[in-house]
């Protein structure tokens, strides 16, 4: 009798032992034409089962809506736009189109999501993106560039959108990812979830910390294989990188990677890999995408639009940073040390 309340009382301590470390959870799935990778700290099997299944959807069915080639509330909103026809949109629509258009503007739409056209023209708005394919004429580019369509073409009022260009055609491309991750972790909160990544293909959002150490995330290197530099997060933070080594395709010799300078309708060139780091997640992504197009003018947009931590990579392999994320990446390995650019606020100047 004494024997057994022994063992159970040294059972119950093993499991409250047990208990007592919490463990990460992980979930992927896959949306965005990439994967998703979710860790959960500190929750039982069950709650990150449920956990997951909710986020797979959420994240589905922002692809569905968003998606830039298939039937979705988008190619139903471009339709319109085209056919010179105002449109109905939902609250939720309006919140995103609206958001879309303030980061265009403080970008000085070099983030420009209403060039649809010109991405369908370079051939990324198709399932076969990569399959080698012509660059498009020069004619079509000074067509697009005649036209130039931008965010601020677009209107919405009392739920109905308008375009003053019917040369916009949406694509949210550059930050749609941002967006699913901002939806997933506002669910993981109202879920009492609070420490947390969602990972979409590299580009993140943390909560929280893993326990007595903060989450640690990896960059990549966008010419080698393995990491350029790891960043420990604090608390809410969010790390969007945009890259030329991912999405691109070959023609004749040539690589056409998919980010486009909406001033020149061609490929942006003058950086390889642009990684930002900022509290909401949507923000981060258009931002790195903004700044990859801007290249060498990358402080100045970078402080239009109150952006302060930034690492770039240039095309030579020099990297260079803003004071504040000078204070947050770890280099990993790198023989060149990194240049401090000051943010440039082009209003004083
Ligand atoms: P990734 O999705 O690889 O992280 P980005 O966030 O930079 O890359 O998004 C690039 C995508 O956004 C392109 O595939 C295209 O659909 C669209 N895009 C390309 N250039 C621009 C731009 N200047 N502004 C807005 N969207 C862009
Ligand atoms: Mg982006």
């Amino acid at each position: 009798m004494k024997l057994t309340r022994l063992l159970c009382i040294g059972i119950a301590l093993l499991l409250v032992g047990c208990e007592s470390e919490p463990q990460t959870r992980q979930g992927k799935f896959y949306a965005f034409g990439t994967e998703i990778d979710v860790s959960l700290y500190d929750v039982n099997e069950d709650v990150a089962n449920n956990t997951i299944t909710i986020l797979e959807e959420a994240f589905s069915n922002i692809n569905n809506s968003w998606h830039a080639w298939q039937p979705s509330t988008l190619t139903t909103i471009n339709a319109a736009i085209s056919e010179g026809k105002a449109i109905a949109v939902e609250e939720d629509t309006a919140q995103l189109i609206n958001l879309a258009k303030t980061l265009a503007r403080d970008s000085q739409h070099l983030f420009n999501p209403a060039a649809g056209k010109l991405f369908e023209l370079w051939g990324f708005h198709q399932d076969n993106w990569f399959e080698s394919h012509p660059p498009p004429s020069e004619s079509d580019i000074n067509n697009w560039l005649t036209q130039r369509p931008t965010m601020d073409d677009i209107h919405i009022t009392n739920g109905e959108l308008t375009s003053s260009n019917s040369f916009v055609k949406l694509g949210f491309g550059a930050f749609a990812k941002g967006f699913a991750v901002d939806t997933a972790i506002k669910a993981l909160k109202q879920h009492g979830i609070n420490n947390a990544i969602v990972n979409i293909g590299g580009d993140l959002r943390a909560i929280g910390s893993h326990g007595q150490r903060p989450w640690i995330i990896g960059i990549r290197h966008p010419r080698q294989s393995g990491m350029l530099a790891s960043i420990a997060l604090k608390g809410d933070e969010s790390v969007f990188t945009s890259g030329d080594y991912e999405r691109f395709f070959q023609y004749d010799g040539k690589r056409y990677p998919h980010i486009i300078d909406p001033r020149t309708g061609y490929p942006a060139a003058q950086a390889t890999s642009v990684t930002v780091l900022h509290a909401n997640a949507s923000i981060a992504d258009a931002a790195a995408t903004a700044l990859f197009v801007a290249g060498d003018d990358w402080p100045t947009i970078a402080a239009a639009m109150q952006i302060d931590r930034v690492m770039l990579v240039r095309p030579d392999g020099q990297i260079e940073l803003s004071p504040l994320m000078k204070d947050r990446v770890r280099l990993i390995g790198n023989a060149k040390p990194a240049i401090i650019r000051v943010l440039k606020d082009s209003s004083t100047s």
